[in-house]
């Protein structure tokens, strides 16, 4: 089986976001990008597949800028057999990616695609559902552990109630959780043979998918100051001060 990695570069998690002053969206000029880390956990898991003999082939795809090509190598060098860039330097929303990885599976044919539960960047939570929608093939989102059997999947999923195992039939969707695995670093060695595997180059029109912006971002703002705490000295004190404040 094929395993079709979609992974995306973001802002890096530690950095502290700035928005642009016209307030327009955040300000990505001279900050520290990263593969999103929702992704590095799919890449993990279609490797950990792969090792046990579930998964022959690992191929990892990235719809962005030049520079996404980085984050493809990051993904070659934990583990994936080859890359492809389907290269923009527009803002791609969700449902073109889908539409775009839905092309790319009709291509390359996987018998599983691994997504993120979510892209940090814009926290849409849509491009996984998307796809299973435009392909028709069953979904497991939100994936707190797989296991691949005869032709079928099943899926524990983190729901608000607990854990949900779903069963799906081959070829399915995957979205991952924060809790399904610990990613890999990846070795210098293999940062190094990285650098020799393929990574193919393609545009959204190779795919013929228009990827004119369909949503208008309004305004970006920074969330409130949080205001200072304050440390008292007894239980009763603290009892008297939720009584001024009206909470207790
Ligand atoms: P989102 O729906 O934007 O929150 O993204 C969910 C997941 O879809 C991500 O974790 C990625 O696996 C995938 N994805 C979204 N955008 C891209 C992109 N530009 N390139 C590759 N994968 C993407």
């Amino acid at each position: 089986m094929k395993i079709l990695v979609p992974v995306k570069r973001v802002i890096d998690y530690n950095v502290k976001p700035r928005v642009k002053a016209d307030g327009s969206g955040v300000d990505l000029a001279n900050v520290k990008m990263s593969m999103n880390p929702f992704d590095e956990i799919s890449v993990e898991e279609a490797i950990r597949l792969k090792e046990a003999g579930k998964a022959e082939e690992i191929v990892a795809v990235s719809v962005g800028p030049a520079k996404a090509q980085e984050t493809l190598r990051t993904a070659l060098a934990m583990g994936a057999d080859r890359a492809i860039l389907v290269q923009t330097d527009d803002e791609v929303e969700p449902l073109a990616v889908a539409k775009i990885l839905k092309a790319i599976v009709e291509a390359e044919d996987p018998g599983l695609v691994i997504l993120g539960k979510q892209a940090i960047d814009d926290d849409s939570n849509q491009t996984g559902q998307m796809l299973a929608a435009l392909l028709g093939w069953g979904q497991g989102t939100f994936a707190n552990t797989v296991e691949v059997g005869d032709g079928t999947i099943d899926v524990k999923r983190e729901i608000d109630g607990g854990l949900q195992t779903v069963q799906l039939k081959l070829p399915a969707i995957v979205t991952t959780d924060l809790r399904l695995n610990e990613p890999r670093y990846a070795s210098l060695p293999n940062i190094m043979k990285a650098k020799s595997k393929p990574l193919d180059q393609k545009t959204p029109a190779d795919y013929g998918v228009d990827t004119a912006p369909r949503l208008t971002t309004s305004k970006v703002t920074e969330p409130p100051k949080r205001e200072a705490g304050e440390i008292l000295e007894d239980v009763d004190t603290l009892v008297a001060k939720l009584k001024e404040m009206g909470v207790a």
